[in-house]
């Protein structure tokens, strides 16, 4: 996909157009955002516009030979360096032995990038590394590649994608030119879901609302049941702001059966919650503020957790009684909630 079919990221696919129509390219380049922000489609981009063999004003034409390789990834002159969990991750490794797959980058793929990176290049353009999950390399393997981004060899671009620049060691960090990825707006991303992954529109609406901003997140959710999420989130604010205990019982018991839709549900609860703190801070409601702040609290350490040993039931009816007095808006419940805490 050529850069400027990217969508939700003018201000980088701009700058990164600028740089190519007037060949000033930097040989490093830092793409900081979100997962599910479009990073790794722009660093392909970038790499395709680079490789291109009939560039159309800066931009990749996407449709030549060398365009086709970037895109299927077999461009000899294009390595990507991933780690042995995301590999696994995206179905095309299998962890070694029965070892969790290792998250972290391991310094031979980088030495094996980086040497590729000063070998001639195949196809004559140019050669492109890139790097998903920069943050993941340790020590050692960002030395590795600080030789190549302090020295580099003649058409070599090094793309590295990481969450935000300050999770990028200090030293690789200053040698790359930071491009950032903002949260894509939901609009966007319900456009992509229905155009690209062919969801229909009220359950992409619905996803692209509470994805905050990623792609990525948004198709999670669609491979879930949206609508679920959102009545049984919907069914226990209700009964919380009705202060009805016995409800928020039953709901915690239906919910609890399955770690995953436990999860689910007090992930939409904190989306809520978040949609609740940005009207009553909006509102300048002090007191609202403090008791969703708190909720928002009880609410990611339920969280915490689901994910560990509790069991899922039990850990949702400790959230009913800890949200429960904090959502009915009854300002003098919610401080005797919680008496001690409120120094
Ligand atoms: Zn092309």
């Amino acid at each position: 996909m050529p850069l400027r079919d990217i969508i939700g990221q003018p201000r980088a696919v701009e700058r990164l157009l600028v740089a190519l129509r007037r060949h000033r390219l930097a040989h490093g380049y830092l793409f900081a955002g979100a997962e599910g922000t479009g990073r790794e489609r722009a660093a392909l981009a970038l790499a395709q516009a680079v490789l291109c063999e009939r560039q159309i004003d800066g931009d990749a034409c996407g449709e030549c030979g060398a365009c086709r390789r970037v895109a299927a990834q077999t461009h000899p002159d294009l390595q990507l360096v991933l780690s042995e969990a995301e590999l696994v991750r995206r179905g095309i490794g299998k962890p070694e032995g029965s070892a969790r797959p290792s998250i972290e980058i391991r310094v031979e793929a980088v030495r094996e990038l980086c040497r590729r990176l000063h070998l001639r290049t195949y196809e004559g353009a140019g050669r492109v590394g890139i790097v998903v999950g920069a943050h993941r390399l340790r020590v050692e393997a960002a030395n590795a590649l600080l030789k190549t981004l302090e020295e580099p060899a003649a058409d070599t671009l090094l793309i590295l994608i990481a969450p935000n620049p300050r999770a990028v060691l200090d030293t690789l960090r200053s040698r790359c030119q930071i491009v950032r990825f903002v949260p894509l707006v939901a609009s966007v991303i319900a456009e992509l879901l229905m155009t690209q992954h062919g969801v229909e529109r009220v359950a992409a609406r619905a996803a692209a609302e509470r994805a905050e901003g990623s792609l990525a997140r948004a198709l999670e959710l669609c491979q879930g049941d949206v609508g679920e999420r959102i009545a049984a989130g919907r069914d226990y604010w209700a009964a919380a702001a009705a202060g009805h205990a016995g409800m928020l019982l039953d709901l915690a018991a239906e919910l609890g059966r399955d770690r995953e839709r436990a999860l689910a549900h007090v992930d939409e609860l904190a989306r809520m919650i978040r949609g609740e703190l940005r009207r009553a801070a909006q509102d300048g409601h002090r007191i609202r503020i403090d008791a969703l702040a708190r909720a928002h609290g009880a609410i990611v350490e339920a969280d915490a957790a689901i994910r560990g040993n509790t069991q899922p039931q039990l850990a949702l009816e400790a959230l009913a009684f800890r949200l429960q007095p904090l959502l009915t808006w009854e300002p003098a419940a919610a401080t005797a909630a919680f008496p001690d805490d409120r120094s």
